[in-house]
C-alpha cells in the first residue's frame, strides 16, 4: 500500500476515533462550539419562550425530520361523529340556520333575533367544549368543527357567536386552570348561555405583539362587598373584543404589579388573566365596532382603576402572572378549529352556489361554467375547497387525539383562510355583478366583505407566515434544535455541555443523512424512496415526491439555520418561504389522508390530484424562492445542484384536472354533495341558496328541450316568430308546437327560477334614510374627550 494512502487511512481512522469518543470530541470540537453557541444564542424573554414551547408536535414533526413515516399518517383514526353529534348537526344546527336571515341580520336588525340567540343558548351551542358533568355538550373537536362549518355557510353572525365561546376564552381557560369553585360556578352557566363570555387581550397599542399590552393591575387593599380585602386595581383599554358588547363575563389580560409586596417579593408578577362580571362598577363594555358589515358583536372595553378581588384571577391568586403561559398553551386547540372551520364553511357555500350559478347563467347561448376561463376559476374553487376541508378534518382530528399542535394550528389557520380568500375572490369573478350588488338575494357579497376578518384574527396572517410557521416550527419540530438551546441555557454548564454534545453530534449526522437522501432522491426523481405499503396506485408517486421534498426541506432548513443563525428571524421573507414548504407538505398530507379515509372515491380523484399537485407545486416555488434569495452565490448554487439536480420537480395542476373539477361542480352529484356536505340547504325556493338548487335542477332538465329548440331554429322553424328572442323562446317554441305542454311548463319553471337567480335587488330612493336619524358619534370628538 502506498505510504500516502496509509497516511490518509490513518487520518480518517483518527477522525472517526475522535468523533466517536465523547470525551475527546467535547474537548476538541463540541466544547468550543458550545461556548460560541452560548454567546451567540439570542436571549429570549419569558413570553417568547412560553410561546415557543407551548403545545405539542404532531405530524409536522415527521415532515420536519426528512423521513415521514406514512404508516403513522394512515394510522390516525378518521374523524367520526357519534350518533348524538350527528343528530345535533342534522337537527339543531339546521334549525339555528333556519332562524337566521343573514340579510335581515346584516342590514336591518344589525343583530340576530332574540329567538335565534335564545335558541343557541338553550341548545348548548355556546358550551360545546364544556364537559357533560357541567351541563355542556362535551363534543369532540371534530364535531365542534362540523358545527362551526355548517353555521358558517349561513351567517357569520351566527357562526362567530357560537365559535368564540368555544374557542380560546373563559370556558377553555377555566377548564384547564380554574379553581373548583370557579368551574362549579361558571361552567354550568356558560354551558347554558346564562353567561356570555368574551376575552379581551388586544389593546390599541398592542395587537400582534400582544405580550406588550399596557393594561395594568396593581395589587392593593380595597373594599369589596363591605369588607377590606387584598385585591387589584385594574386599568385597561381594549378593542376588537368579540362578544364584548353583550358579554356578562369579561376575560381580561393585564400585567400585574405588586409594588407594596402584598403577595410576595416580586414587583412585576406578569401577565394575569381574570374573569370580571360585566356589571362590576367601572367596567365599560356596551359599545360596538362595525367589522366589515359583519354583525357579530364586537367592541371595545375600558376600565380605570377598577377594584376587584384576587379571586377574579382565573385559577385564583396562585395563577397570578401565569396568564401568558395559559393563553399560549390553550391557543392551539381553538386555532385548530375556529378559523379553519368557519373558512371551510365559507368555501363550501361558495363552491355550491357559484357552481350552480355557472350552470344556470348563460351568456353567448352557453352556460358560463362551460367557458374555459370560468372553468379555470371553478377548478380552483373546487380544488381549494376540497383541500381546505381535508386540512380542517385532519387538524380537528389531531385535537381529538389529545394533541395541542401549535405549528399545525398556525398552518391550518393561515392556509385555510388564504385559500378561502382565493375561493371567494374567484367566486366573485364568476358571478360578476350579481355578487357586487348587495341585497337579500346576494349569496356571496358579504363573504367577500368579511374574508379579511379571518385573515386578521387569531394571529394576523403576515405575521403567522413570517414568524411562526418556520420560526416556531424550526425550534419545536426539529429533533435537536430545542435540545441544543436548552442545553446551552443550562446553568449547570458541565451538564449542559454533555447534553449539547449529544444533541449536536446527532444533529450533524442528521444533516448529512438528509442531504444524501435528498440528493439521491433528486437524481432518481424520488423513485428510490418507498411509498407506504398499501397506498393507492394513483397516489404512490405523491408519497415518494413528498418524502423527497421532506428530506430536501430538512436539509435546507438546517443549512439556513447554520448559515444565517439568529439573522433568520429578521430575514422574514426567507423564513416565510421555508414555512410555506413545511405547510405545503402538511396540506398535501391532509389531502392524501382524506382520500384514504373516505375510501378513495374514484369520482373525487380529480380533487385529490389537484390538491396534492397544487401543494407540491407551491412547495417547489417556495424552494425556488429560498434558493434565489439565499445570501451569497456559491452556497445557493451548490444547494440547487444538490436538491434539484435536474431542475424543478413539480408542475402546476394540469388544465384537465381543473376541467374535471369544474364539471363536477356544475351538476348535482354525490361528488358535489361530498364537496359541499356541510352547506345548510334551505328547504324552500325563496331563499338564494334554495332558489339556486332548484334552478340548477330545472336548468339541467331543460337542456335537452333547449337543444331541440336550437335545432328547430337552425332549421328555420322559429325564424319568423317575433317572440323568438332569447327571453321568450319558450313561448315561441310552444306557440309553434315544437315543445309539449309538459316541456313548456318545465321551460317556464326554469326561466322563472333563472330570473330569480340572476335578479339583483334594487331599492327605493329612501333606502338607508331611516338609519341617518341617529348619526354615529364623531370619532375625533370621542378621541379628544
Ligand atoms: C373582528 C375582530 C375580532 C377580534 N376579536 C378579538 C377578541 O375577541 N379578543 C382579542 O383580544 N382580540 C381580538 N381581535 C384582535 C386581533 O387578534 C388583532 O387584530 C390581531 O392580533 C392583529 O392586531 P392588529 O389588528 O392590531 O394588527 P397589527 O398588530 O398592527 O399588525 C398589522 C400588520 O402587521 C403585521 N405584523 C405585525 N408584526 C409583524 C411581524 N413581526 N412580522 C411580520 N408582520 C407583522 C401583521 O401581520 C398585520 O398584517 C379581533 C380583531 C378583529 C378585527
Amino acid at each position: 500500500m502506498p505510504a500516502i494512502l496509509t497516511f490518509v487511512l490513518a487520518l480518517v481512522a483518527l477522525a472517526v476515533l475522535v468523533l466517536a469518543t465523547p470525551g475527546v470530541r467535547r474537548a476538541l470540537i463540541t466544547g468550543r462550539v458550545f461556548r460560541i453557541y452560548r454567546k451567540v444564542l439570542p436571549t429570549m424573554s419569558d413570553t417568547e419562550r412560553e410561546a415557543l414551547e407551548a403545545g405539542t408536535v404532531w405530524w409536522e414533526g415527521e415532515l420536519f425530520r426528512g423521513k415521514p413515516d406514512w404508516s403513522k399518517l394512515h394510522a390516525y383514526p378518521a374523524p367520526k361523529l357519534t350518533p348524538e353529534e350527528q343528530s345535533f348537526l342534522d337537527n339543531e344546527c339546521n334549525e339555528a340556520c333556519r332562524l337566521v336571515d343573514d340579510w335581515k341580520v346584516s342590514h336591518e336588525d344589525y343583530d340576530m333575533t332574540q329567538e335565534a340567540w335564545q335558541y343557541i343558548k338553550d341548545k348548548g351551542f355556546l358550551g360545546m367544549i364544556i364537559p357533560k358533568r357541567y351541563g355542556g355538550l362535551e363534543f369532540s373537536a371534530f364535531a365542534h368543527s362540523q358545527v362551526v362549518t355548517r353555521l358558517s355557510t349561513r351567517s357569520s353572525a351566527l357562526a362567530v357567536s357560537v365559535m368564540v365561546p368555544n374557542s380560546l376564552g373563559p370556558a377553555e381557560l377555566l377548564l384547564h386552570y380554574g379553581t373548583e369553585e370557579q368551574k362549579n360556578h361558571y361552567l354550568p352557566r356558560l354551558a347554558k348561555g346564562l353567561e356570555i363570555p368574551a376575552f379581551a387581550l388586544t389593546s390599541p397599542w398592542a395587537g400582534s405583539d400582544a405580550a406588550s399590552i399596557p393594561d395594568v393591575g396593581i395589587v392593593c387593599k380595597g373594599m369589596w362587598q363591605g369588607k377590606e380585602v387584598v385585591g387589584m386595581r385594574v386599568t385597561w383599554d381594549k378593542r376588537y373584543i368579540t362578544l364584548g358588547p353583550v358579554c356578562t363575563i369579561l376575560g381580561l389580560a393585564f400585567h400585574l404589579y405588586d409594588p407594596d409586596g402584598l403577595l410576595g417579593d416580586k414587583k412585576h408578577i406578569g401577565i394575569t388573566c381574570a374573569l370580571v362580571p360585566w356589571d362590576t362598577p367601572g367596567v365599560e363594555t356596551r359599545r360596538r365596532l362595525f367589522p366589515l358589515n359583519a354583525m357579530f358583536m364586537n367592541g371595545p372595553t375600558r376600565g380605570r382603576d377598577v377594584f376587584m378581588p384576587l379571586d377574579f384571577i382565573i385559577g385564583g391568586p396562585a395563577m397570578a402572572g401565569h396568564g401568558w403561559r395559559m393563553l399560549m398553551e390553550c391557543l392551539a386547540a381553538g386555532r385548530s378549529i375556529s378559523l379553519p372551520s368557519s373558512n371551510t364553511g365559507m368555501a363550501q357555500v361558495t363552491a355550491r352556489t357559484v357552481g350552480a350559478y355557472a350552470r344556470v347563467r348563460s351568456q353567448f347561448k352557453m352556460a358560463i361554467g362551460r367557458f374555459e376561463g370560468v372553468e379555470e376559476a371553478l377548478g380552483r374553487i373546487g380544488g381549494n375547497t376540497w383541500l381546505n376541508d381535508a386540512v380542517r378534518r385532519m387538524t380537528a382530528g389531531a385535537i381529538d387525539l389529545g394533541e395541542k399542535p401549535s405549528v399545525v394550528s398556525a398552518i391550518a389557520k393561515y392556509h385555510v383562510t388564504e385559500r378561502a380568500r382565493q375561493i371567494v375572490n374567484d367566486g366573485m369573478d364568476v358571478i360578476g355583478g350579481k355578487g357586487i350588488c348587495l341585497g337579500p338575494s346576494n349569496f356571496l357579497g358579504r363573504a367577500y366583505q368579511q374574508v379579511p376578518i379571518g385573515i386578521t384574527v387569531e394571529g394576523a396572517n403576515i405575521l403567522t407566515r413570517s414568524l411562526i410557521l418556520f420560526g416556531q416550527g424550526a425550534i419545536r419540530c426539529h429533533p435537536f434544535v430545542l435540545h441544543e438551546m436548552q442545553a446551552a441555557k443550562n446553568p449547570d454548564v458541565a451538564r449542559g455541555l454533555v447534553d449539547f454534545d449529544r444533541a449536536i453530534s446527532a444533529h450533524v449526522a442528521f444533516v448529512v443523512r438528509n442531504g444524501v437522501r435528498a440528493f439521491v432522491a433528486g437524481l432518481s426523481g424520488a423513485r428510490t424512496l418507498a411509498a407506504p405499503a398499501g397506498a393507492a396506485p394513483e397516489t404512490r408517486r405523491y408519497y415518494q415526491q413528498l418524502s423527497r421534498f421532506s428530506a430536501a426541506f430538512a436539509f435546507l432548513a438546517d443549512v439556513s439555520m447554520l448559515t444565517l443563525g439568529g439573522a433568520l428571524k429578521r430575514r422574514e421573507k426567507l423564513s416565510a418561504r421555508l414555512g410555506d414548504i413545511l405547510a405545503m407538505l402538511y396540506l398535501a398530507s391532509a389531502a392524501l389522508k382524506r382520500y384514504e379515509d373516505e375510501g378513495r372515491p374514484a369520482s373525487d380523484a380529480a380533487f385529490m390530484h389537484w390538491a396534492v399537485q397544487d401543494s407540491l407545486f407551491r412547495a417547489q416555488q417556495a424552494f425556488d424562492g429560498v434558493l434565489a434569495n439565499f445570501p451569497g452565490r456559491a452556497l445557493p448554487n451548490l444547494l440547487r445542484r444538490v436538491l434539484f439536480p435536474f431542475g424543478a420537480a413539480c408542475a402546476a395542476p394540469a388544465d384537465r384536472l381543473g376541467r374535471d373539477i369544474a364539471k363536477a361542480m356544475i351538476e348535482p352529484s354525490a361528488t358535489r354533495d361530498r364537496l359541499t356536505a356541510l352547506v345548510h340547504l334551505p328547504q324552500n325556493e325563496h331563499e338564494p341558496v334554495g332558489t339556486l338548487e332548484a334552478a340548477l335542477i330545472a336548468t339541467i332538465d331543460a337542456e335537452p328541450i333547449d337543444a331541440k329548440i336550437r335545432t328547430a331554429m337552425k332549421n328555420g322553424a322559429l325564424h319568423d316568430n317575433p317572440q323568438a328572442n332569447v327571453r321568450d323562446l319558450a313561448e315561441a317554441a310552444f306557440a309553434a308546437g315544437l315543445v309539449t305542454p309538459a316541456e313548456h311548463a318545465l321551460l317556464r319553471r326554469r326561466d322563472a327560477l333563472r330570473d330569480v337567480v340572476v335578479h339583483v335587488d334594487d331599492f327605493d330612493m329612501a333606502f338607508g334614510h331611516a338609519r341617518q336619524t341617529s348619526p354615529a358619534p364623531a370619532p375625533l370628538q370621542r378621541a379628544a374627550a
